[in-house]
Parts: structure tokens; sequence; C-alpha cells
């Protein structure tokens, strides 16, 4: 039987919806939890700030193959972007070669297909300020009026402030902030993927050239953002711009940027009536890949949220079961790359890199190529800089 919403006084004085489930995001993360609400015939609503799927993009929109298909659409994901069998890895003067299917998308297109079967529940312009959760239900505070729902979805992005204000995280985020964006006229003839870890900025740092053909390619430099750091971005991505060959003449048609969070997943994903996933949890990788992760959670808690309300059992009890699924089906490659991530920020910062970089295994998907006692191994390893640095 499924509980009734107790009329509560809000601080908005219209009520915009009163919906089983609202998801606040309208990214990867929140698109498939719609889907899966969608699939099970949940009264819900998504809400986003922005005015059109899939715009702006703030991402490199790269993607292991394996990743996407392993997500079982309804539609082939292969018609949304370029393969690429190539990769190198560069620092300073190390060239390592390597040869995985990665996988470019485009990203806007691929939303949009994402998004076609729950449009008409999609409320764009739509911006949620403020959040509370109570026992008979959770307020949406929007620029349009409150949203009363019996479970919410939060897979709003990167927010280093309303996870601690729900009690769901401790601590905020580090984060990557990152810069480029779409290029054309770029020489990239068998579509390399290239990785940059970029020497000299006393910090983890990355500069990424993906291409989506030979002339086309997501560009862009990341860094891990610390207190005066005294970085500008935009003239450090101009200069490794200016270094790659395949680079040459190209100029940039799209500007792309951004934070993404990178200190691993936050301390709880769910409460009585939320569910947290993508960005907005930490779900991201190593060297900030979170299109994946956000997709599977995503999936995920629409499942368990369309249980919850299908069964009548709002309450943390039931939804713990999101985050016992996602950490059982990713958990152990989000660790593993964040202990990489910190141990390869800690020997950048030491200026002892090189030779860390000369034995990795391979840099793109870490987390996925180790496996059990390497990620354990991992584990002590980051403990042990962690004491010494102490
Ligand atoms: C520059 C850059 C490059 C990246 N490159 C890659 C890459 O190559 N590969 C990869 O896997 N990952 C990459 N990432 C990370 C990846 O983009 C994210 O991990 C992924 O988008 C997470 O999806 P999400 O659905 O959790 O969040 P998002 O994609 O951020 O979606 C959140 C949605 O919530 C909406 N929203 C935000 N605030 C509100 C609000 N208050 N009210 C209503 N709606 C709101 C936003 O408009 C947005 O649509 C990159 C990130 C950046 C910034």
């Amino acid at each position: 039987m499924p509980e009734p919403i107790h009329a509560q006084r809000s601080s908005s004085s219209t009520t915009l919806a009163r919906v089983d489930a609202a998801v606040v995001g309208g990214g990867p993360a929140g698109l498939m939890a719609a889907r899966a609400l969608k699939a099970r015939g949940v009264d819900f609503v998504v809400l986003d700030k922005k005015a059109a799927i899939g715009w702006p993009l703030a991402c490199g929109e790269g993607i292991l193959l394996h990743e996407i298909e392993s997500l079982d659409l309804d539609f082939d994901p292969r018609a949304y972007g370029t393969l690429s069998h190539r990769q190198v890895f560069l620092y300073g003067r190390i060239r390592k070669r390597f040869s995985i299917d990665t996988f470019e998308l485009d990203r806007p297109r691929f939303e949009q297909r994402l998004a076609e079967p729950v449009l008409k529940e999609i409320l764009l312009g739509t911006r949620v300020n403020d959040v509370r959760e109570t026992r008979e239900a959770v307020f949406l505070e929007t620029d349009r009026g409150t949203v009363v729902a019996r479970v919410a979805i939060l897979a709003k992005g990167p927010d280093n402030r309303l996870p601690i204000q729900l009690g769901l995280a401790s601590k905020k985020q580090e984060m990557v902030v990152a810069y480029g964006g779409r290029y054309e006229g770029c020489r990239i003839p068998d579509l390399t993927w290239t990785i940059d870890l970029v020497e000299g900025l006393d910090t983890l740092s990355y500069f990424w050239i993906f291409p989506s053909s030979e002339t086309r390619a997501n560009v862009g430099l990341g860094y891990l953002n610390r207190p005066n750091l005294g970085i500008n971005l935009r003239e450090e991505f101009a200069k490794v711009v200016a270094r790659h060959a395949a680079l040459a003449g190209a100029r940039m048609t799209l500007e792309v940027g951004g934070s993404i969070p990178v200190s691993g997943a936050i301390d709880r994903t769910y409460s009585d009536r939320i569910l947290a996933c993508g960005d907005f949890a930490g779900q991201v990788g190593a060297l900030g890949d979170g299109i994946y992760y956000a997709m599977a959670a995503g999936k995920l808690a629409g499942e368990v949220a369309s249980d919850a309300i299908e069964t009548g059992r709002v309450q943390a009890s039931t939804l713990a079961a999101y985050e016992s699924r996602w950490k059982a089906a990713f958990s152990g490659p989000l660790e593993a790359g964040l202990s990489f991530r910190r141990i390869l920020d800690w020997a950048v910062r030491a200026g002892i890199a090189r030779p860390l970089v000369r034995f990795l295994p391979a840099p793109l998907g870490p987390a996925i190529l180790f496996g059990g006692h390497l990620r354990r191994t991992l584990g002590l390893i980051e403990r042990t800089l962690d004491r010494l640095a102490r």
C-alpha cells in the first residue's frame, strides 16, 4: 500500500508537483534513475536547472567501451560516439602505448537519446535551491515552487554543501578543476587517445586529447586543486596545447570546463527518503572519470526507489539496498582508483613520479585492471604514505 503524503507547511507558497519520486538533475545519473522509475511505472519528475538536455557540455566525453556496453541500454550506444583502439600515455619524455577499446561519446546527443523515454517527466529550467527531508516527505524548494516527493534521488552533480547539510557527508570533496573544449582541424589519423600527465604543476594534473574523428577531438587539462597553487588554468592549457603536434593549427569550437569531485564516495548514499548518486555522491574514478559510475548508480537508485515505493516501505532500511548494490557493483574499482590517484599525487609533489609512471601497468582505468590483492596493496601503500606525511 502506498503511504499518503501529508500536507506540510513549506517555505515556498506554491506546490509545483506532488509525486512519488523526484530526481534532481538530468545528467547521466539522473536520466538513468528516471528510466528505471519509468520502467516500473512510478509517478515521478526530473528537475533540472538547465534549458536543454545535454547542454552545456562539461565533459571530456571519454569512457571505456565495455563500461557503456555493460549498462544494457535499449539502444546501441556505439551509434553515439567514436571507438578507438589506440592510446598513448605521456609523462615528460616517458611515452607508453597501449591498446584497449575506448569510446568518445557525443555526450549531448547521447543524453538526448537517453532522455527520450522520460521527456514528459523532465522539468527543465527548474533549479532546486533547497532540500528538506521530514518523516512524511522530501520537500524540494525550486524557483517555480515546491516539489513534494516520497523519495528524492539527488543526482545534481558536484556539490560540497548539500551532502554535508543532509548528514550524508562529513567533509568536503577535493576537486579536480578542468578546462578545455571541442576542437576541429586536428590531425589524429589513427584516432589515438592521448593522456599526458603534465609535469611541473606541483599537483596531479592531466591533459587529454580524445578524438571523435581524425580531425575533431575533445581536449582538456585538469588538475587537483588545493589552496595557494596559483595555477592559471587557461594559460597552462594553452601551453600544453602548443606542445602537441596533433593540435597544430586546430581551433576550439566549444569551450568546456568544470569541477570533478575526486575524494571518493560520500559517507552515506541513502537516508530515510533520499538516495544520492553520481558526482553528487562522489562516485567518480581516479582521473575524474565519472560518466559510467553515474549511470550505473543512477540505474540502481531508480530500481531501489521503485521497490520502496511499490512495497510502501520508504525507509532507510529499504533504501540501504541501493548502497549495498552499488558497492557490490563498483566500489572496488572506485577505491583502487582513489588509492592510485593519491599515490600518484603524492609522487608528483615529492618529485618522484617518473619511476612510478614508468612502472604503471596501464594508465587508463587502472582501477579496472587492478585485481583484488593489488587493490589491497595500493591501500596499504596509501596508508603508509599518509603516515609518512604526518
Ligand atoms: C571538464 C570535465 C571533463 C570530464 N571528462 C570526463 C571524461 O572524459 N570521462 C568521464 O567519465 N567523466 C568525465 N568527467 C566527469 C563527468 O562529467 C561526471 O562524472 C558526470 O557528468 C557525472 O554525471 P552526473 O549525472 O552525476 O552529474 P552531471 O552530469 O553534473 O549532471 C547533473 C545535472 O544536475 C543539474 N543541476 C545541478 N544543480 C542543480 C540544481 N540546483 N537544480 C536542478 N538541477 C541541477 C545540472 O544542470 C546537470 O544537468 C568530466 C568532468 C568535467 C567537469
